[in-house]
């Protein structure tokens, strides 16, 4: 049976900056089900981003129920998932730490709630709405995709995807694909339109202190560029993953130094020990293992 891919943006950037940690991340295969997730221990600032995510769904499931959240319940919510998250990753931070992480946190949060489109939603300006569970799939070919909006707003007949990055990469020629993936995933879900002019796209992100809206209009062409590009991304996992199956080893490592200083994996990683060194011994081995082939 062929191996299903699954894509996301998360996985997507990882592979991108580094196909070993991708690897170590995402390629671990489980018996039952291909591909599953390798258990890590993340950063506590990755943390706090998802706490900050887990509980921006959460204040937006309230507001469409009409409840609105007090800066001290704000606080709470922010605080006991930081712990939670924590506490499920096995880390212990300082005091200090946590409670900086959590200044972070509450200031991101505030300067969110000032963004036009959730400022329109508590003025009850839009009747049809939904908060959407980004660990919804679709499944397309072989291909599971993992690309839903957080927010899917009604606005004059159009659907306007809405998608919140607690925390952006510098803008990318590729952007504008990896948001067309929202339109992919809609037209694969019951309830949404098939016409790709039926849609909005709107990324919204923290980037250099502030949070930056990008938005695109998808067309028919855009949205069959981005399944391109999503599939081609997909034959490149596999082959890392076929790859990985041969010689670990030799799966290629970051191409900066920079993505080696925050990885999980840097300390039972050769490339988080010296990644230049590392490079060199890789290449030694290569040469080794054409030479051993060569004479067989
Ligand atoms: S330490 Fe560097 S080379 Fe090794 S897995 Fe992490 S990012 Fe990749």
């Amino acid at each position: 049976m062929e191996t299903k891919m699954e894509w996301s943006r998360t996985r997507r950037d990882l592979f991108l900056k580094c196909p070993r940690a991708w690897h170590l991340r995402y390629g671990y295969p489980t018996s039952a089900s291909g591909i599953t997730e390798f258990p890590t221990s993340r950063r506590p600032w990755d943390l706090m981003l998802r706490a900050m995510k887990e509980i921006l769904v959460e204040r937006l499931e309230d507001l469409q129920e009409g409840k609105q959240w007090s800066p001290l319940l704000l606080e709470h919510q922010l605080k006991y998932s930081l712990q939670k998250q924590i506490k499920q990753n096995s880390n212990s931070i300082k005091k200090r730490y946590f409670e900086a992480l959590l200044r972070y946190a509450k200031h991101r949060f505030a300067l969110l709630w000032r963004c036009r489109i959730i400022r329109q939603l508590e003025q009850r300006k839009y009747a049809c709405w939904y908060v959407l569970d980004r660990t919804v799939s679709v499944l397309i070919g072989n291909q599971r995709i993992y690309a839903s909006p957080d927010l899917a707003v009604l606005i004059q007949n159009k659907w306007h995807l809405i998608r919140f990055d607690m925390q952006s990469a510098p803008t990318k020629s590729t952007d504008e694909f990896e948001a067309n993936a929202m339109v992919l995933w809609a037209k694969n879900r019951d309830g949404f339109p098939q016409s790709e002019s039926s849609f909005r796209l709107h990324t919204i992100g923290w980037r250099r202190g502030f949070w930056h809206t990008e938005t695109f209009q998808p067309t028919k062409h855009s949205v069959e560029q981005s399944y391109k590009l999503l599939e081609y991304d997909c034959k490149a996992m596999l082959e890392v993953h076929r790859y990985a199956r041969l010689n670990l080893a030799l799966l290629p490592l970051a191409t900066t130094k920079k993505t080696c200083e925050t990885c999980s994996f840097r300390f039972h990683c050769p490339g988080g020990e010296n990644l230049a060194v590392a490079r060199q011994e890789q290449t030694l081995l290569e040469l080794e293992q054409q030479f051993v082939s060569s004479k067989t």
